[in-house]
């Protein structure tokens, strides 16, 4: 059997990694547009900071090809598949077939700002930090003549290049157009404390700001805002957003939507394609909305069940789990569930202490949603109740009093 993997971000490498662990003796071809061994996008941030030379980013070692005994083609493009024939096309016209293949072509940098610059493609005068293809031409860019950096987004992505940009001794301004830093993942109120921790470190927050126009003569110079302010800057990285990869499946029959739409098995409309991971829309185990979940956690379980599923095993994917964690501020942030309004909640549990914030939403007496500051512990055991949705009306008191452990929780499962 011939297994063809489009994409070796950590989706991809997982369904090579768990074939091969699992005793799969047949060939593996493994395609990916960048021309690097599988690596961590989490470890972009250190990666830069360290100058490249931090080479955990190559989490699965920089010999994986040669060790797992998988054809990469590093650096190739597929620009179609064509699945009457079961092939995939090379961007240079070379042909592959395959027995099953494996979409796990990840997301890009959506960047929803028009340019006015003078030379080539006007979406090149935006860096970005979403690829290591991207963060090695940021690196290019960050020379003694670099001092001012505009960073256009404030979720985590956008926070977390702001951060390792202003560490590295750049003077750094961020543009959100939310009224908060970290939108997606926490509510005012807990924004708040975070703020004040980003401005101390030196950062400049330009809130309920919306970048509209990029323009310069010979490079990107000034971000025209909506309100007509201008800020000017040395290098503006976009931070705005992510779309799945996507395009080159246009015309193959693959069910797409925004990204590709995939059964229970993560079966992409075909017996022998299977999607996952950033590139996928699927069910919210929490909420039932279906959309890209776009986290590593959902990345390798997707990516695990869609080999063990082509090894033949069954396995039913039961739904995404949305959850981020930052330790940028100097104490854990960690939020899971629902994303903030996504859904209407009838109950709101708030704790709140010495260097401890704690807020849980309830609906239906299930928990939905959960963000945590300061105190991580809960945050398994908050995990496995909603997860499980287990009524938790009768141990409120409980959970606000700390008193919450495994004993207690496998009592609630019991219970529910
Ligand atoms: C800076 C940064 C920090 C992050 N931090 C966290 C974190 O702390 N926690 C967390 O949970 N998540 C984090 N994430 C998100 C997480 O990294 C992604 O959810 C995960 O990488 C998705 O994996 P993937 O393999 O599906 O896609 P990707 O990582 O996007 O990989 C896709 C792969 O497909 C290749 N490809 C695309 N199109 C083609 C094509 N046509 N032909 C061949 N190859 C193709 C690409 O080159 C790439 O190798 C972070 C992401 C970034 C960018």
């Amino acid at each position: 059997m011939k297994v063809i993997i489009i994409g070796a971000g950590p989706t991809g490498a997982y369904i090579a990694k768990t074939l091969r662990e699992e005793g799969f003796l047949g060939k593996i071809i493994m395609f990916s547009s960048e021309p690097f061994p599988p690596y961590s996008p989490p470890v972009l941030a250190e990666y830069l900071e360290s100058n490249g030379k931090n080479k955990s980013i190559f989490w699965m070692g920089e010999d994986f090809c040669d060790r797992l005994a998988i054809d990469c083609f590093m650096g190739k493009k597929v620009v179609n598949v064509l699945p009457f024939l079961k092939r995939v096309l090379g961007e240079d016209g070379s042909q592959y077939e395959y027995d099953i293949l494996a979409i796990a072509s990840g997301s890009r940098m959506w960047i929803p700002i028009k340019c006015e610059c003078s030379k080539e493609s006007d979406k090149e005068k935006f860096y970005n930090f979403k690829s290591l293809t991207a963060v090695e031409k940021l690196r290019r860019e960050l020379t003694e003549k670099t001092k001012k950096a505009v960073i256009i987004g404030a979720g985590f992505i956008g926070i977390e290049i702001a951060i390792t940009l202003k560490k590295m001794g750049l003077s750094v301004t961020v543009v959100e157009m939310m009224d908060r830093i970290l939108p997606r993942m926490v509510n005012k109120k807990i924004a708040q404390p975070l703020q004040r921790i980003v401005k101390k470190m030196g950062i400049e927050l330009l809130l309920n700001s919306k970048g509209k126009l990029l323009r310069g003569k010979e490079k990107a110079e000034e971000l025209v805002l909506s309100d007509g302010k201008v800020i000017k800057g040395d290098i503006f990285v976009a931070a705005t957003g992510i779309m799945p990869n996507v395009d080159f499946l246009k015309g193959a029959g693959i069910p797409i939507r925004k990204g590709i739409l995939v059964d229970e098995y993560l079966r992409a409309g075909s017996e022998n394609i299977y999607a996952g991971g950033d590139v996928v829309e699927v069910p919210d185990l929490i909420t039932g909305n279906v959309y890209s979940h776009a986290i590593y956690p959902e990345a390798i379980k997707q990516g695990r069940i869609i080999a063990l599923n082509i090894l033949g095993k069954g396995i039913r994917y039961e739904g995404g789990v949305n959850m981020n964690s930052l330790y940028h501020f100097g104490l854990p942030l960690i939020s899971e569930g629902a994303m903030e309004g996504e859904v209407e909640h009838d109950e709101e549990i708030n704790i709140e202490g010495e260097n401890r914030v704690e807020k849980i939403l309830l609906k239906d007496g299930k928990i939905i949603r959960f963000e945590l500051i300061g105190n991580k512990k809960p945050a398994g055991i908050l995990h496995s109740i909603m997860v499980n949705h287990s009524r938790v009306n009768f141990i409120k008191e409980y959970i606000k009093t700390e008193k919450l452990n495994f004993a207690l929780l496998t009592e609630i499962l019991w219970k529910n």
